[in-house]
């Protein structure tokens, strides 16, 4: 592994972020604003990500020089079960389109987003960055982790044949502002959230977890993130993915705990066990990055909170967030 200790500064450069529109590109456009640098994003209807004529064009004129890479087709246990082709063919062409013309263009740095569900299914817990590729992956994400493997060693070949400085980072399960809480799609924060609000206005006695609750995650504050891939922007350089998480889990009885506490919610829980439970537990080793200096600092009860703040204040915007 090479670090470096050279510092990549951000002021004064052009920095673009790709997926600014998601809930992670959305918490780095917030992030970098304190940075004196000049965001570049571009819209959809602009640019097809999934294009690469299209993304070659882009890249070349406006010239970044450094992006980071949070473009992504994601989605909870659910829709990562049912729309497989979706999530692997998407996630492979963004990536392999971003990263090949930031290179034809001399993009100076790049990070590249994974995901903690890269790890093999019973990775030994917490996982370490070298659990990659050292067993079978959770069937239900395995299209979606299988593209993102492929975004690390893409970074990692042309780090290797090039002497491109492109990095790559794997958060935990995220959660924040401007997360998805449609239920269909969701994860398991936003859409216990969205539940249990739903029960709490209509009196509602009990709202519905899948699984069995006993599953363990770790939760990582979306703006925690956008400030740990900006310190490994400007601090890291090396070829190995670096894990971006707490360092603490959760179940999810738990969690639907203190979403119920965060809500005020005052009715129960039924365990609906027909629905898939995923992987048993997910939690990333973190010394990695805490030995490069960085923490996170939002408490789950505080991030829940701040979450449960933007679904209210945003909930006009999506009609049937909470309803089944
Ligand atoms: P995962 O971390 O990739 O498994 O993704 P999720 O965030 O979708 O699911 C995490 C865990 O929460 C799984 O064990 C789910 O079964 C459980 N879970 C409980 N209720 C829900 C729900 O309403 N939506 C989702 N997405 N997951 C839920």
């Amino acid at each position: 592994m090479t670090v470096s200790s050279r510092s990549y500064e951000l002021a004064g450069k052009r920095v673009w972020v790709a997926g600014h529109r998601g809930m992670v590109g959305s918490a780095l456009v917030r992030r970098l604003e304190r940075e004196g640098c000049e965001i570049l994003t571009v819209t959809r209807t602009e640019v097809d990500l999934r294009r690469q004529a299209e993304v070659e064009d882009w890249v070349n004129a406006a010239r970044p020089h450094a992006v980071f890479l949070a473009a992504a087709t994601v989605g909870g246990i659910l829709a990562n079960d049912t729309r497989p082709a979706e999530f692997i063919y998407d996630n492979l062409v963004i990536e392999t389109n971003i990263v090949h013309a930031a290179w034809t263009a001399r993009v100076e740095k790049l990070l590249f987003l994974g995901s903690s569900c890269i790890y093999p299914k019973l990775a030994p817990q917490p996982m370490r960055e070298d659990a990659l590729l050292t067993g079978p992956l959770e069937p239900t994400n395995q299209w979606y982790a299988v593209a993102k493997i492929a975004g690390i060693k893409l970074a990692e070949a042309y780090r290797r044949q090039y002497g491109a400085d492109f990095i790559s980072a794997m958060p935990t399960n995220l959660y924040g502002p401007g997360d998805n809480f449609e239920l269909k799609g969701s994860h398991v924060v936003p859409a216990l959230i969205a539940k249990t609000h739903a029960a709490k206005e209509s009196g509602a006695k009990e709202v519905e977890v899948w699984g069995t609750g006993k599953p363990r995650r770790e939760f990582l504050y979306v703006d925690d993130l956008a400030d740990a891939l900006v310190f490994l922007m400007r601090q890291y350089s090396g070829a190995e993915h670096v894990n971006v998480g707490t360092g603490s889990d959760v179940t999810i009885r738990e969690l639907a705990e203190l979403v119920r506490k965060v809500v005020g919610f005052e009715g129960g829980f039924r365990f609906d066990s027909s629905k898939p439970d995923g992987t048993p537990r997910k939690l990333l080793d973190v010394s990695k990055l805490a030995q490069l200096g960085w923490a996170a600092r939002t408490p789950l009860e505080e991030g829940l909170r701040l979450s449960y703040r933007w679904f209210l204040d945003h909930q006009a915007e999506a009609r049937g967030w909470g309803a089944r």
